[in-house]
């Protein structure tokens, strides 16, 4: 079997051992992962940290052009990256290309955010016993990353953490998941064909258990993590004195309201609590349908669920594979079976083949169900009638996350209301809360998380403000 090599400060590397990688549709081993040893990884962190003030003063031209130039060799290889995604992570073809065009664009605008990546200054005569100041400004790296990325986006969400990092001239050591480290190398890959210095990234494939030594590492000062909610939360608990992004979990909720366009919203919502097996932070879990118009939205959505093409990801028309492995599936079976005993209809789907669940839809949950509260990540949606806008917005409130939250309506004034009283990091207008372009901010308030990403946004995460006052001018 071929073991991919991982990454050790700009050179690639093989170690002790191997993780093995198969694909979730039928089990298959797809490849494996070469996994660095501790000498291996204290080598590539202190390259890193040796790096640091080189990569800070590394001309804006060449972190753009290596930026570039990984965004150009991506979609020169699109359909081969698409496959390595598909194969580590049983996504279909469809989104895994979707997901490769992503990171085009996201390597993309990391570099058109370099190129424009410049000091400020500011004004300081606003104040009279300021007259002749003025304050110029910088944003320094606070130090080399550890960006930590999930299973379900391994290839875009670890270009989320790497393109703000060299854009910023932040050394970083990448740690994938376990499941699914063959995107994230190949990334390590295309790196390494460009200008960077040796030492300004790594991607160590290690297993979680000696993921938390990384964590610990003080020549690691930011810790950009994206992942669940509890190992988030534990790595913040872990490490109080570092600069910790989260990026975690919710159970996204989706608002229908009077005049919005029901085919529209039934159709987007029945593809987007399926879309990636359910598997998307972001995903519809919970949909509110204003009273008036739940008889004519429910047949309409439960046909949208119905309609969607599931089986093997590598036919060009699913739309619906598996989950990430059977036992995902074997919990989301579960929690639908705990909330049926419980009252809850099957209105579509509710049935297990394997790693696959089918798309379903679940009216009268219990608001206590798990299926209510946590986070499902499987393709389950529940329907609920409600009694206009407050009751809606309380519901989607009611919740212990707060990623984003999307609302049908065509009523601009409800639109800023939603804006003002959902408390989640995102919402968004017309469509649901599975909505996320690469380049706007990006993340979650309460559980959900803490931080932004989007380029600018995680830009300004790595980086600290540094100002030089100015006087007698
Ligand atoms: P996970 O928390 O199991 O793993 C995420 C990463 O953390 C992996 O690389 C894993 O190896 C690593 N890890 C595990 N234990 C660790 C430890 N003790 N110390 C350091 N690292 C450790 O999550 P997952 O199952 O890979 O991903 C699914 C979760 O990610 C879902 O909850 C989903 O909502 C969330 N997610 C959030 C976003 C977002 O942007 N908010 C995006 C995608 C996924």
């Amino acid at each position: 079997m071929n073991v991919t090599p991982f990454w050790l400060a700009g050179r690639s590397a093989t170690g002790a051992g191997e993780l093995t990688v198969t694909h979730p549709y039928d089990g298959r081993v797809v490849g494996a992962a070469a996994v660095p040893t501790p000498e291996q990884v204290e080598e590539a962190v202190a390259a890193a940290h040796a790096v640091r003030d080189e990569a800070a003063a590394l001309p804006l031209h060449v972190r753009a052009e290596a930026l570039a130039h990984v965004s150009r060799r991506l979609e020169e290889r699109s359909e081969e990256v698409a496959r390595l995604i598909t194969g580590e992570n049983g996504k279909p073809l469809l989104w895994a290309r979707g997901e490769v065009t992503r990171a085009v664009s996201t390597f993309r605008f990391a570099a058109e955010e370099t190129r424009r990546w410049s000091p400020t200054t500011q004004r300081l005569d606003t104040d009279p016993a300021a007259n002749g100041r003025i304050v110029y400004i910088t944003r320094a790296p606070k130090g080399p990353v550890l960006g930590i990325s999930p299973f379900n986006f391994p290839l875009n969400l670890t270009a989320h953490k790497i393109a703000p990092a060299i854009a910023v001239g932040a050394p970083i050591v990448v740690k994938p998941a376990p499941a699914t480290p063959l995107s994230a190398l190949l990334l390590g890959e295309l790196l390494a064909e460009t200008d960077l210095p040796a030492g300004m990234f790594s991607v160590l494939p290690v297993p979680n258990d000696r993921a938390g030594a990384l964590v610990d590492d003080p020549r690691l000062p930011i810790v950009s993590f994206t992942g669940s909610v509890p190992v988030g939360w534990a790595i913040n608990d872990q490490v109080p004195r570092k600069h910790v992004t989260l990026e975690l979990g919710g159970n996204g909720a989706a608002v229908v309201l009077p005049g919005s366009d029901l085919d529209w919203a039934a159709s987007r919502v029945g593809l987007f609590s399926n879309y990636q097996a359910g598997q998307s932070c972001i995903a519809v879990q919970r949909v509110y349908v204003d009273r008036t118009v739940y008889d004519a939205f429910v047949p309409k959505l439960v046909e949208s669920v119905n309609g969607l093409v599931t089986g093997d990801p590598w036919d060009d028309k699913t739309q619906v594979g598996p989950l990430v492995s059977e036992d995902a599936a074997v919990r989301v079976e579960t929690w639908v079976d705990e909330a049926v005993a419980a009252g809850a209809r099957v209105l579509a789907g509710g049935s297990r083949d394997g790693a696959a669940y089918a798309p379903t839809v679940l009216a009268d949950v219990p608001a206590d169900s798990k299926i209510a509260q946590e986070e499902v990540f499987g393709p389950v949606l529940m329907v609920q009638p409600v009694d206009g806008v407050d009751e809606a917005f309380e519901l989607v409130n009611a919740s212990k996350f707060g990623l984003q939250a999307g609302v049908f309506t065509r009523d601009l004034d409800i639109a800023f209301r939603a804006h003002r009283e959902l408390q989640v990091g995102g919402v968004v207008i017309g469509d649901v809360p599975s909505y996320r372009a690469d380049q706007m901010p990006y993340g979650g308030v309460k559980d959900s998380g803490v931080g932004r990403e989007g380029l600018r946004s995680a830009m300004a995460d790595y980086t600290e403000e540094k100002v030089m006052v100015l006087t007698g001018l």
